[in-house]
């Protein structure tokens, strides 16, 4: 996937044909333009090809590659210097037009008598010519371009036939009003594209890294993984590492939403952009600022824009045949009631329609809704929330029912060694160290459970081990091959189907049990246990009170202790004992019975048409041995950035790991999906009065203007409310 920031495209339903201009060409894949964000979004072979045939199809527009490295995209179009130009570009025209024609007006009775009256429209004419130049060659540009309907076409046709029916006055002001709104709107989409950019933007553009003996300020790009950065209290961190020397709170709500600053010392793992608050950190960089979770996070978002929710869709598609509907019904209304009613005339119909050309403009729906999604999605990166495309902003706000994970998930994820029972003949330690050993190359939490505890006891795995081999079944656990001796660690379903086993010890309710065969027979248990989070069982209780109306739980690991944790969090429907392919079966079960789900395979992009009819299915996961089945839900969420398998297939993303974040999101999405339904309500409403307003006579066009501009500025405001929301709701 190739992206670009686009520049010099004017109108939604440009972007709307060349998106469909570029999908007809030859060798792209997949190409998107988002109008909101100005992005191009293309997946081909040739990008090149693509970008010259974009080109083609719209000249003028500027084509800026976006890669997770360059700041300039970013700086490009914040447009410090050039937004000065924008103001005299914008609005010269207008006053001076409006200047003009207030002048006309005023010096009207003054004319002198021989005057032919065609010279007291000259001024009006200068006027309109002065602020509707750019807005009638547009119309002719596109025209040329076989795009007959389209709001410059509006309103150049509206102000000229004002003009013919003697209208002048009126001519100009609909165009001087039209292009004050596009201007206010304009700078309200920047304000907010921009603010969400800057969120976007997380790390500092100077590094101190040391270089030999001396601490140098280079700019961050320069950081690699190993080099060796200094940060003092009150910066910002450059790139991901870990921490050498020196402890510090650390303030990480930029990328996790979370308020309440974090303890850090040696050891511990930081992402850059966290805030080290009061000490200065030696921290030792792990990767390039290029590939780090904040990169990582920006890419995400941006890319979000390219899976279009289905209202966005609708939305321009609907931009595209409404205008030419729109100046049908105006001809009719200018043609007809004067040909069968007597006493009709045709310029006081012809105004009519003229008002109704006015307001026909659809700006207002096609600019905010994109807006909306994007500010939502926007809101929730706040939050520490990815969610990756307005599609997805539809599943969470229909989620009616949410299925956890229990491991990592539901619980902490660290699993302490609570007791060791070696079978008769079997010594303790040589369990341990043999379990321990086996587990040094997973990454399950029980691994390091075993590891820990293996350390405790001051036994160095890897130093008696000659021979090792390991092989890892995800959700049952490991079999290795270690000094010549044959051990299996894992949970009752391993053990059932490797080695020959009597009978195992029963499974106890508060622990997990690890069980661990030596060469076929069975050796002994390791009791671990793990803790649900502090938040688990409140964060429950606020989807509940969302009216999520069935809440499960699925689990790889054995009955008894999933009880447990589901007793403690009161949840009823607990499916245990399940494999990596038994929690996708189960999960698929749940959205079976659960209603109309959506028919898509797995391995298909997950949220694609979230489920239709009563609600969606929500499944959260950690990611370890859950991908699958975050990618099958209808809304994937991967809880905490742990695994990259998560992260990838997940629709959404909660850094912190927070449970708290899963209603904070869902609440997210239903505000942000209520706007946008306040913006189509309310533009559509406003739209249709005028509309009949405008055919019965009662609006003239100066209202229609106002009107119009006016519905499109409040929209794209309240559009941007959407960009707000998530902190809070992540605090309510
Ligand atoms: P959950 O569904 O609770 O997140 P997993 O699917 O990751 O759990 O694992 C299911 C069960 O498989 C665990 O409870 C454990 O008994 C066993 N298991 C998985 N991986 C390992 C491992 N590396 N070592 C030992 N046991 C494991
Ligand atoms: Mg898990």
């Amino acid at each position: 996937m190739t992206r670009y920031r686009m520049e010099g495209l004017d109108c939604p339903v440009c972007a709307q044909g060349l998106e469909d201009g570029l999908k007809k060409f030859e060798g792209v894949r997949g190409v998107t333009v988002d109008f909101a964000t100005l992005t191009l979004h293309v997946d081909a072979l040739d990008v090149a090809a693509v970008e010259a045939e974009a080109k083609r199809l719209e000249p003028g527009l500027g084509l800026l590659r976006i890669s997770a490295e360059s700041k300039a995209a970013i700086a490009a179009d914040s447009g410090d210097g050039s937004a000065a130009m924008g103001w005299i570009r914008d609005l010269l025209p207008v006053a001076l037009a409006t200047g003009i024609a207030v002048a006309a007006f005023l010096l009207e009775g003054r004319a002198p008598a021989a005057l032919p009256r065609w010279a007291l429209h000259l001024p009006y004419i200068l006027a309109w010519l002065i602020a509707g130049g750019e807005v009638l060659g547009g119309a002719i540009r596109n025209i040329g371009r076989g795009r007959v309907f389209d709001e410059l076409f509006l309103m150049s046709i509206a102000t000229i036939g004002a003009m013919l029916i003697g209208q002048y006055e009126e001519a100009v002001g609909v165009m001087v009003l039209y292009r004050l709104g596009e201007f206010l709107q304009e700078s309200a989409i920047a304000r907010s594209r921009s603010s969400m950019r800057a969120l976007l933007d997380l790390r500092p553009s100077v590094a101190r890294i040391r270089r030999g003996p001396e601490w140098l300020s280079l700019p961050s790009e320069e950081v690699g993984s190993g080099d060796l950065l200094l940060v003092l209290p009150g910066e910002a961190i450059p790139a991901d590492g870990i921490i050498e020397s020196g402890e510090s709170l650390i303030d990480t709500k930029a990328l996790t939403g979370e308020s309440a600053p974090r303890e850090a010392g040696p050891g511990t793992e930081l992402m850059g952009g966290f805030i080290a608050l009061d000490g200065a950190l030696e921290i030792r960089a792990s990767r390039p600022v290029s590939e780090s979770q904040a990169s990582r996070i920006a890419t995400l978002v941006e890319g979000a824009s390219a899976r279009k929710a289905k209202t966005e869709r609708l939305v321009t598609r609907l931009a595209s045949w409404y205008t030419p509907l729109v100046v049908l019904l105006a001809a009719l209304v200018a043609f007809v009631p004067p040909l069968f009613i007597p006493g009709a005339r045709l310029a006081e119909w012809g105004y009519r329609a003229l008002v109704m050309l006015v307001i026909s403009c659809p700006c207002a729906l096609v600019i905010s809704i994109p807006l909306g999604y994007f500010a939502g999605i926007g809101g929730a990166a706040r939050a520490g929330i990815l969610v990756k495309g307005g599609e997805v902003i539809d599943g969470l706000a229909r989620v009616s029912t949410v299925v956890f994970d229990k491991t990592g998930t539901l619980t902490e994820g660290s699993f302490e060694v609570v007791k060791v029972e070696a079978r008769a003949g079997q010594s303790e330690d040589e369990l341990v160290l043999l379990a321990a050993m086996a587990e040094s190359r997973s990454s399950h939490p029980i691994a390091k459970a075993l590891i820990d505890e293996g350390a405790r006891r001051r036994m160095s795995a890897a130093a008696s081990a000659v021979t090792f081999a390991a092989r890892e079944y995800p959700g049952r656990g490991v079999v290795a091959r270690i000094d010549g001796r044959d051990v299996l660690v894992g949970n009752a379903r391993l053990l059932a189907e490797s080695a020959t086993i009597p009978a195992l010890p029963a499974e106890v309710p508060g622990a997990t049990s690890i069980f661990v065969a030596i060469d076929g027979a069975y050796a002994g248990r390791i009791l671990a246990g793990d803790r649900t989070k502090v938040e688990a069982a409140r964060s429950l209780r606020e989807l509940e009170a969302l009216g999520i109306d069935r809440i499960a739980m699925l689990t790889g690991d054995a009955q008894e202790p999933a009880r447990k944790v589901a007793a403690t969090l009161g949840i009823v429907d607990v499916r245990a004992a399940l494999t990596p392919e038994g929690k996708l079966r189960e999960l698929e079960t749940i959205m079976n019975d659960h209603g109309p789900g959506r028919q898509n395979g797995p391995g298909q992009a997950a949220g694609a048409g979230a489920a239709r009819g009563r609600g969606g299915l929500m499944f959260v996961g950690d990611g370890t041995n859950d991908a699958p089945v975050i990618a099958r839900a209808d809304v994937g969420v991967a809880l905490g950035a742990g695994t990259d398998a998560a992260v990838e297939t997940a629709d959404l993303v909660i850094l912190s790991g927070n449970l708290g974040q899963v209603s904070a999101a869902i609440r997210h999405a239903r505000r942000t999906k209520r706007i946008i339904g306040q913006n189509i309500v309310f533009a559509l409403g406003i739209k249709s009065a005028f509309l009949v307003l405008g055919a019965a006579g009662l609006a003239g066009m100066w209202f229609a203007v106002i009107a119009d501009v006016g519905v499109a500025i409040l929209a794209v405001l309240n559009a941007t409310r959407a960009l707000r929301t998530a902190r809070d709701a992540a605090k309510a």
